[in-house]
């Protein structure tokens, strides 16, 4: 299947076919968080009439759109016309992206490498940027491209990796995309096909029976679009799946007692994906004790960071609770899984130390490396 053909059918349903039952706004946790009084059939009519032909987008339709975290919270929505409820923001997007001048110009990937390079050593960037083929080994390691511009996560992840022990193929993460940077999160269904396709025939080239990732969005995106078109002939599962599962080599003798709460990314937790292999990681530090937050699982609460732009008091409102529940269960450390959480919630953190109170923000992978004797510096610090 083409994924730009499934696009296009799905924006000629959502056209032709919608029934205006308003799960698809009314389902949306964005919404269901910022407490707003919306018309779920005025916000589907400014869209269908945007998509239509309109020029602009109506108000009620705006919120929505700039709302949308891309948490995928709403994929177990049931819409009885059969669409993907996220997707409908997806072809809004692609729609707007389409009327501009030259739609899929964007640079890819506009500040990874130089923030990479510019945090960590020569030889630490050759180590993320090359290619490392080791086929005999059977797995393959990709971290996606957001963690470059946090590399000390990436190098800490290495680090646990090494200390497996087990060899594998790394694949630099800006050489290859799972498809979901700039350009295909703004609709380019063809780019985001081809770049999968590549990514992916590649880990297939290296012998894979097991491809590890590190980044959650590259996770979902499979589970998601991907699968539209390729289904992997091996397994796929997370960094934190393949910590978990190798405990029993890995020793902690830098830990410490620890009240700790974990925010989980929402991509992942709303699907259901991992939910349990972080956590088992984390209880298995001695000394960590992990308290749960009143939202978890698949009832977490995303971190608000895609709407940090868009809606500042929706991301900061969202920020304020994890927060808050954090502290309420006596956490001294937030623990986060994905970069992307961790930049946002770290940032406010720092900048308004009245809302973490006292609570340390940190990534996963730095923290199981530091219990390990060698977590780095936050490179956010710097
Ligand atoms: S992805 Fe999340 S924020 Fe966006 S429409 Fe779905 S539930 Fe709402
Ligand atoms: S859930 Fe489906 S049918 Fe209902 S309003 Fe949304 S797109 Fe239309």
């Amino acid at each position: 299947m083409k994924l730009a053909d499934y696009y296009e059918d799905s924006a000629n349903r959502l056209i032709n076919d919608c029934i205006r039952c308003g799960s698809c706004v009314t389902g949306c946790r964005a919404v269901a968080f910022s407490g707003k009084d919306i018309d779920p059939v005025a916000v589907q009519d400014e869209i269908i009439n945007f998509l239509r032909g309109g020029n602009e987008l109506g108000p009620a339709a705006q919120f929505k759109f700039k709302s949308c975290m891309r948490c995928y919270g709403c994929l177990d929505l049931r819409c009885p016309i059969g669409l993907n409820p996220m997707l409908i923001v997806e072809l809004v997007a692609r729609k707007m992206q389409l009327a501009k001048e030259n739609p899929w110009s964007m640079p890819l990937y506009p500040v990874h490498a130089a923030l990479a390079e510019k945090r960590s050593s020569a030889a630490e960037y050759a180590r993320i940027s090359e290619l490392s083929p080791k086929p005999e080994s059977g797995l393959v390691f990709f971290p996606g491209c957001n963690v470059y511009k946090q590399p000390d996560k990436l190098l800490n992840a290495l680090d646990i990796l090494d200390a497996i022990g087990k060899d594998y193929s790394f694949l630099p993460g800006l050489a290859y995309c799972c498809g979901a940077s700039a350009r295909g999160n703004s609709g380019d269904a063809a780019w985001l096909q081809e770049s999968a396709e590549k990514l992916f025939g590649l880990a297939e080239e290296l012998g894979a029976k097991r491809m590890v990732f590190w980044c959650h969005t590259c996770l979902s995106v499979l589970y998601n679009q991907v699968k539209l078109f390729y289904r992997p002939p091996f397994e796929c599962l997370s960094f934190s799946a393949y910590v978990a599962e190798n405990l029993d080599v890995l020793e902690f003798p830098a830990a410490r007692p620890c009240r700790v709460a974990f925010h989980e990314p929402c991509k992942n937790a709303y699907m259901g994906l991992d939910l349990e292999s972080p956590r088992k990681v984390l209880r298995a530090i001695p000394g960590t004790e992990l308290v749960e937050m009143e939202h978890e699982g698949r009832n977490t609460l995303c971190c608000g960071g895609r709407a940090t732009g868009s809606m500042p008091d929706l991301a900061r409102g969202l920020v304020d609770a994890r927060f808050a529940e954090a502290k309420a269960g006596g956490a001294q450390v937030l623990v986060d899984l994905c970069h992307n959480c961790h930049e946002f919630l770290f940032s406010a953190a720092r900048a308004r130390p009245e809302a973490a109170s006292g609570l340390a923000v940190e990534n996963f992978a730095g923290y199981v490396a530091r219990a390990m004797g060698r977590g780095r510096e936050d490179c956010l610090v710097l």
